[in-house]
């Protein structure tokens, strides 16, 4: 079954970071990094609903007011997550503006904030265009094991790192695929119908193997009703299918904390994005900057046992050897790098 999330970097792999996740069927995406997004046309930038910051080091926030302004004027509600401080720092970022005229337009934008804290804790604020984004706090919630978003399709979460500031990592778990073998419904003696869709997201959703469906027979003229438990259409009809993985890994110094938050965040992921800034013969101006090397990027993909390495956030200093990076992550990864 094809993924729900079509992702792409912006920039590519030297340009500044922003991760484009285009969600299939829904008009609508997410954004992971706030990079210059000068890239992005607008109405690309018009179906983005939630944007996750790593950090705010400018080549990673820097396109926050293009967004911004773009979307002013929208009706959807913008959502934005980012690390320790990061609400101070949106909230100075629209005091920055003049908005005594935005204030009148017909549509209210309305800018949720959420800041992750170091003890565990997900801190929240509103700012709506029609209030000259005065910010508005709300209680803070906790955050269990690193949910930030819970959608019935999918969810995102995060690890904090450390940069020498708190970044944050994310990963994007789709939902389990349901998938119905149709020939073996007709041997079940029932017709599909939109009790399958009921069945499904009940299967989604953990419903007990003895719940009852009521499903039209399958084989007469006139159908009458068939009953049937949730436990023997699944065993009989249904293939259960992991849905995709998609882990985002970016500015985190090499050291063993950190890897181990990386590799808890990225296990088993289908697509690994993981920034490898410099060559290993670089190491120690890695360090120096908290940085990953490509091979250290490898390293950790291959630990995490993700499918695909998608390596990105390269140095500048590295124009046109683009390939050695590659090879050196390919390298100690062992597996496809993309
Ligand atoms: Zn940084
Ligand atoms: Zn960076």
């Amino acid at each position: 079954m094809r993924p729900i999330f079509q992702p792409s970097l912006v920039n590519g792999p030297f340009g500044d970071p922003a991760l484009f996740l285009d969600i299939l069927f829904e008009r609508r995406a997410m954004l992971i990094d706030l990079g210059d997004l000068a890239a992005l046309p607008p109405r690309k930038l018009l179906r983005i609903s939630h944007v996750f910051v790593s950090h705010t080091h400018m080549d990673h926030f820097v396109g926050f007011d293009r967004l911004l302004r773009v979307c002013l004027g929208r009706e959807r509600p913008l959502a934005l997550y980012g690390p320790e401080r990061f609400i101070g720092q949106v909230e100075h970022k629209l005091a920055a503006f003049t908005w005594n005229l935005v204030a009148n337009y017909a549509v209210d934008l309305v800018l949720t904030v959420h800041e992750v804290t170091m003890d565990g804790r997900l801190l929240r604020a509103t700012f709506r265009s029609r209030d000259r984004f005065a910010r508005h706090d709300h209680p803070p919630v906790p955050i269990a094991d690193g949910r930030l978003l819970v959608e019935p399709a999918f969810d995102v979460r995060c690890a904090v790192v450390d940069h020498h500031t708190p970044c944050l990592a994310f990963a994007v778990q789709e939902a389990m695929h349901v998938n119905v073998w149709r020939n073996r419904l007709a041997a079940l003696g029932v017709a599909p119908g939109p009790w399958l869709r009921e069945a499904k997201h009940a299967v989604l959703a953990g419903a007990p193997d003895d719940t009852v469906l009521v499903a039209p027979e399958g084989d007469s003229a006139s159908p009458g009703e068939r009953r049937l438990t949730l436990g023997e259409l699944r065993e009989r009809a249904l293939q259960l299918v992991p849905g995709q993985k998609i882990a985002y890994v970016t500015d985190a110094a090499h050291h063993a904390e950190n890897a181990g938050r990386i590799v808890a965040l990225a296990a088993g992921a289908d697509l690994l994005y993981i920034e490898s800034t410099f060559l290993e013969a670089e190491a120690v101006e890695a360090a120096r900057k908290a940085h990953l090397t490509a091979h250290a990027a490898g390293a950790l993909a291959r630990a995490a046992g993700a499918r695909v390495l998608i390596p990105f956030h390269f140095s500048p200093r590295y124009a046109g050897r683009e390939s050695e990076l590659r090879a050196e992550a390919r390298e100690a990864f062992g597996g496809v790098v993309e």
